[in-house]
């Protein structure tokens, strides 16, 4: 029997399972990610394989550059995942894990982009 993560945005409209072991939480502090969150995003990462989503009707996605689009739900507003649309991976944002997460953060990166109103301070790798 392996691993079941579930989770889902706000309202719950947009539910979904990961199937097995997930990656290390990575801190995203580019200036896309700063927009679309408010802060900064914090993402574990899967096979696309392993990932169901469902209430696809309410899931939105927002091309934010040419390599990469930005999943949402379209009634209350969470983000929830980005995609690399190249690769066959999805990205899955780990505030919108049902607890107990087992998640653990690893690193951050793009720090030379982050607000200037926070410090990073946790001890964990800092990619610029
Ligand atoms: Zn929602
Ligand atoms: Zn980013």
């Amino acid at each position: 029997m392996t691993d079941t993560h579930s989770g889902s945005c706000l309202c719950g409209n947009v539910r979904f399972q990961v199937r097995g072991q997930l990656r290390g939480v990575i801190a995203c502090h580019c200036n896309q990610c700063r927009k679309q969150s408010g802060h900064y995003f914090a993402a574990t990462n899967c096979p696309d394989d392993l990932l169901t989503v469902e209430g696809l009707d309410h899931l939105r996605w927002y091309q934010s550059s040419q390599s990469a689009k930005r999943g949402f739900c379209g009634t209350c507003g969470s983000a929830l995942f980005w995609k690399d649309t190249s690769a066959a991976s999805t990205s899955i944002l780990a505030g919108a894990f049902d607890k107990p997460t087992g998640l653990r953060m690893e690193r951050h990166i793009f720090c030379e982009f982050k607000g200037d109103y926070y410090e990073i301070s946790d001890g964990l790798p800092q990619e610029l």
